[in-house]
């Protein structure tokens, strides 16, 4: 018997679907599915024998053990054989704390969970790896897939690009045309995908590809499709391994919040599902709160919020430098809503200036933050000051990418030409004759100034 299945949303609806069916939603409702696992299964195990386990995987010479998601294959897919998988040493990433990080947020215990020292330089990683892991088992046992197909806004195509290249798959890519980060467009265009730029924004290509994929030889590897979620579930069960270790305890720990940048939403369904694992499994004896943060010109699950999501309405949404999450639209806000219902959820939003400054201050301590964690930075101050997280809670803010996709985002916040930001944190180049005295008057008016 499977060990895990796709499973309705909808808890009327129980029927099973195997892991191997090309299926997304289901067929009465129209809900997304979600990965169910055979929990009493997984409870046979003990929660200490789970955390040895774990740990003894972590940062292996093993290539699958290694991977921050397949060192824990056994909540995730446990019934892959473990040479079908495709990962590229995804996971595992850093948990940034410190003096200065905390100096400059003004919050003692503060961590940044960081998903986008990956080999794409985001968090999508982490997802991608389970599912080009599952279609290339699918088409090894002869499924007619010929490509895999998603909509982007920037990093999922970059993940599905290396993934689906690493394995020898085709790879469809649809782009909402000039609205991602050259760096992101650029990864795509490498790993030989086939790059549509469409003149349309985000939910215009997400409504394209799902027709697309009506026909089952092009697979779809949207967040939308669940076997994503499985992989981005692990975040939250790395920062309670990582934590549990940072403080010398030999249990695992949850800060007390997690604040997390949302776009389409699949991501904190996925934070949601990795840690009710962990409590259900009673690897962790509490549950952490969660912070949505959304980009003010992007923000309709900060509106439902505001009515206590007694309604949830699409918007289109606007310009922001938090291009990832540019998205009204979003696929998976059923999900996001009961999670957040079921973690005492807040959702925050942030104007440009905010995130910009956000950012620029998180650098400050030795971050590279891209625009989406400086959402959730952002979002940080504010609930701060508006008295929902208490200086004495422990957060830990989920950073989703690499600074260094956003070249842009940072070279014109410091130039001063990001649009209508007030830039509080700027630090230009001086340019300077090549002599040794003028270096030398540099040097000193720089110590002064910072002394
Ligand atoms: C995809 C993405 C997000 C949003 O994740 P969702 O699952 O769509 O909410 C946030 N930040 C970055 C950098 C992303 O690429």
């Amino acid at each position: 018997m499977a060990r895990a299945w796709f499973q309705s949303i909808n808890p009327q609806h129980t029927q099973k679907y195997a892991l191997d069916e090309v299926i997304y939603r289901d067929p009465k409702s129209g809900d997304l599915l979600e990965v169910r696992h055979d929990m009493h299964e997984l409870s046979k195990t003990s929660a200490q024998a789970w955390r040895e386990l774990f740990d003894s995987r972590w940062r292996s010479h093993n290539k699958v053990d290694a991977s921050g998601i397949w060192g824990k294959r056994e909540w995730v897919l446990p019934d892959l054989p473990v040479d079908d998988i495709v990962t590229l040493g995804e996971g595992a990433t850093a948990l940034f704390s410190g003096d200065e990080l905390s100096k400059q947020f003004g919050h003692n215990e503060l961590y940044v969970k960081l998903c986008g020292n990956s080999h794409t330089g985001s968090f999508k990683d982490l997802g991608m790896t389970v599912l080009v892991s599952q279609v290339n088992h699918m088409i090894k046992n002869g499924a007619p897939i010929r490509a895999i197909a998603c909509a982007s806004t920037g990093d999922t195509s970059a993940a599905l690009a290396a993934y689906a290249a690493y394995a020898g798959i085709l790879s469809v890519i649809l782009l909402p045309k000039n609205k991602i980060s050259l760096a992101q467009l650029m990864q795509p265009i490498a790993n030989g995908s086939l790059v549509l730029a469409l003149d349309t924004d985000f939910d215009g290509c997400m409504q394209i590809v799902q027709e697309l994929t009506h026909e089952k030889e092009i697979y779809l590897a949207n967040s939308m499709n669940s076997l994503r979620i499985e992989g981005q579930k692990t975040v939250g069960i790395e920062v309670a391994q990582q934590l549990g270790r940072q403080v010398g305890s030999d249990d695992w720990r949850l800060p007390d919040w997690f604040i997390i940048p949302g776009g389409n939403l699949g991501n904190v369904s996925a934070l949601g599902a990795g840690l009710k694992m962990l409590y259900d499994l009673k690897l962790v004896n509490s549950l952490p709160r969660i912070a949505v943060a959304q980009a003010a010109a992007a923000n309709p699950l900060y509106l439902s919020y505001q009515k206590n999501f007694a309604d949830f309405q699409a918007i289109t949404a606007g310009e922001t430098q938090a291009s990832a999450i540019r998205i009204g639209n979003p696929i998976s806000v059923k999900k996001a809503i009961h999670t957040l219902k079921e973690f005492g959820g807040v959702v925050e939003q942030a104007s440009e200036a905010e995130l910009a400054n956000a950012a620029a201050l998180g650098d400050l301590s030795g971050l590279l933050v891209d625009p989406h964690t400086g959402v959730a930075l952002a979002a940080l101050q504010k609930l701060k000051k508006g008295g929902v997280i208490k200086d004495n809670e422990s957060v830990c803010v989920i950073s989703t990418a690499h600074g260094l996709k956003f070249a842009d985002f940072k070279i014109g916040y410091h130039a001063g030409s990001l649009g209508a930001v007030e830039a509080n944190h700027t630090n230009t180049p001086v340019d300077l004759k090549a002599s040794l005295g003028a270096v030398k008057d540099a040097v000193a008016k720089f110590l002064d100034q910072k002394h």
